[in-house]
């Protein structure tokens, strides 16, 4: 690697942002210029000029169309997954839809002005309604349209769109906003990591970084004024912390941090093909997340046991249909005969709050969250639950599959839900398609109601499992997504260790398994936690899954539960995790 020396007269510059993509990256940064593009002046033109002004304008709508089709077409070549391509598509829907283009071209006529000119009026007003929303992924699409227009405006006024693919050598990339065909580009690209002022968890930027493996921190506000191409930078994927122009000092530091992180990770695969058990024998089974088919191998390559919860909605974002029962069962086979045999549990659509589908307006509801979401929008929407249950039954035909019910919040709705699935059963019964009889049902516990009747839940179930992301929401009442009360977010906070214990008990003492989904699962500390209470699955993303599995296999299951119960009494969650650092051995001391 290049010797890194940051010159001595450049200030150090400090950042905290929103790390999205985990890893430690040191490299040179590399600024790419193409903030929104504003056109110089207001302007004026003739009223026998206007028809030249609509002219200039269609050919840059036609030259972008042009220029994002052949985007498609290599990430085609590149073999980039249809996630990825269907946002490509979304962008040329957007571009194809007469109204952007209508709407200036009336303003142009209107007000006699420049086709930049009216453009930027437009997109200004899209602007203005976009910040009214109240729904943060909707307001999040909003750079969607951005982009779009940001791209149409390049073209005509001529200026040059730099792309990560004119990058020379290898770099960190600093800009306002990426797309997600930015990030898509990255897979065979020279981009070390990526920093911009925007942009939040939900984004589909940020789902990419993490998919392809990009050490990556947005919303840092003004990253793209406070560094300058050529600065030395260091980004902590992890923290979201980012440096730039650090001293020697400093760079040695992460120097060596990203040594020991690598060859930690490199260390790691030797626990690959190791059962997952405690020195006391008591196994407990680690298994994927996924959203996105890119995330197969990944998952495969860590030795996960099978799908712990498939995030399905995934398959019905940015598209204004919806996946018919054929292209379902097409994605879900292609993941139930990778594990062969392995279990797969496929959880229903979980739309709504964050992850909003065109045809659900969830930004119509004043409280979406607590809204028409997941399980409740399946019940409501009784033909779009059908066509996913029974293609989700017919992969059952297929390989080990398991089917779970999103925020189930009561008896009534699980029985409904379960209903459903038997109507689905008796459909494909008469029509002679091959199903697993004895398909397992399950429902996640991530609503404190049914956290506190789950000794009921259980008896109508095969399996549960805990959404703790979910359950931390709804019973400290803190907006997943938004960073004004993340410091509320407390995995040891005694009444959701109260409620885990409530419903890992009750699970245990019922005989059925009781997992965890959400992204406590994923971290040593809260794993090991989690065994003590008694869970005996934990799912989490590809990249945690050895370090969990590291920890729990050096550690003891009755040791787990001594500590479980003597947390138990605790006030404070600062108490559980004081008590914990002291009482856990050295060797799990950098876990916390
Ligand atoms: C959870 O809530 O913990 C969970 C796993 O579901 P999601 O993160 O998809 O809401
Ligand atoms: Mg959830």
């Amino acid at each position: 690697m290049e010797h890194l020396v940051t010159e001595a007269k450049k200030q150090v510059v400090l950042m905290k942002g929103i790390g999205v993509s985990a890893g430690i990256v040191i490299g040179r940064v590399y600024v790419l210029e193409r903030g929104v593009v504003e056109p110089a002046q207001f302007c004026c033109v003739d009223p026998g000029h206007t028809d030249a002004e609509i002219e200039r304008l269609k050919a840059a709508f036609k030259e972008s169309r042009d220029q994002l089709t052949r985007i498609r077409k290599k990430m085609e070549d590149d073999r980039l997954g249809k996630e990825h391509i269907r946002i490509i598509d979304a962008h040329l829907m957007i571009l194809k839809d007469n109204m952007l283009i209508n709407d200036t071209i009336k303003v142009i006529k209107k007000e006699r002005v420049g086709a930049e000119w009216a453009l930027h009026t437009v997109l200004k007003e899209l602007m203005d309604y976009f910040t009214k929303i109240d729904d943060v992924y909707l307001r999040e699409r909003s750079s969607d349209v951005e982009h779009i227009v940001n791209r149409v405006m390049i073209n005509l006024t001529g200026s040059k769109h730099e792309s990560v693919t004119d990058l020379k050598s290898p770099a960190i990339v600093v800009a306002r906003d990426l797309t997600p065909a930015d990030t898509a580009q990255m897979v065979k690209g020279m981009v070390l990591g990526f920093l911009t002022d925007v942009g939040g968890r939900t984004s589909h930027t940020a789902i990419m970084a993490r998919s392809i493996e990009i050490p990556a921190v947005v919303g840092l506000e003004n990253v793209t004024r406070r560094a300058e191409t050529g600065d030395v930078a260091i980004i902590d994927g992890s923290t979201g912390t980012v440096i730039i122009n650090p001293s020697e000092s400093v760079t040695d530091v992460y120097r060596k941090r990203k040594e020991k992180y690598e060859a930690y990770g490199r260390t790691l695969l030797h626990y690959k093909d190791l059962p997952c058990e405690t020195t006391d024998g008591r196994r407990i089974r680690l298994m994927g997340n996924l959203e996105i088919a890119e995330e197969l191998d990944a998952l495969m390559e860590h030795g996960v046991e099978g799908i712990g919860l498939y995030r399905t909605e995934f398959l019905y974002l940015n598209r204004k249909d919806m996946p018919s029962e054929a292209e379902q069962l097409k994605a879900y086979a292609k993941v139930v005969k990778t594990f062969a045999g392995r279990p797969v549990v496929i959880r229903t659509l979980d739309v709504g709050a964050d992850k909003v589908i065109p045809l659900h307006d969830s930004a119509k509801e004043n409280n979406p969250a607590m809204g028409l979401r997941a399980i409740r929008y399946s019940l409501r929407n009784p033909d779009i639950f059908n066509t996913q249950l029974r293609a989700a039954l017919r992969a059952s035909a297929l390989g080990k599959v398991k089917i779970m019910f999103p925020m189930i919040s009561g008896m009534e709705e699980l029985r409904q839900a379960k209903g459903a699935l038997e109507e689905a059963k008796a459909q494909l019964r008469s029509e002679g398609k091959a199903f697993d009889e004895s398909i397992e049902v399950g429902a996640m516990i991530e609503v404190p109601s049914s956290a506190v009747i789950a000794d009921l839940i259980v008896k109508e179930v095969d399996f549960i499992s805990i959404g703790t992301n979910d359950l931390l929401q709804y019973s400290l009442a803190i907006d997943r997504v938004n960073e004004h009360v993340a410091y509320l977010y407390e995995p040891f906070h005694p009444a959701v260790l109260r409620m885990i214990k409530n419903v890992a008990e009750a699970a245990n003492k019922a005989g059925i398994s009781v997992g965890v989904c959400g992204e406590m699962a994923g971290e040593p500390a809260y794993a090991y936690i989690l065994a003590g209470f008694g869970v005996d699955q934990l799912s989490m993303n590809a990249f945690s899954v050895l370090r969990v599995k590291r920890f729990l296999r050096g550690a003891s299951y009755a040791e787990a539960g001594k500590l479980c119960k003597a947390i138990s009494g605790f006030a404070t969650a600062t108490e559980v995790e004081g008590y914990l650092n002291a009482a856990l051995p050295e060797l799990y001391r950098e876990e916390f």
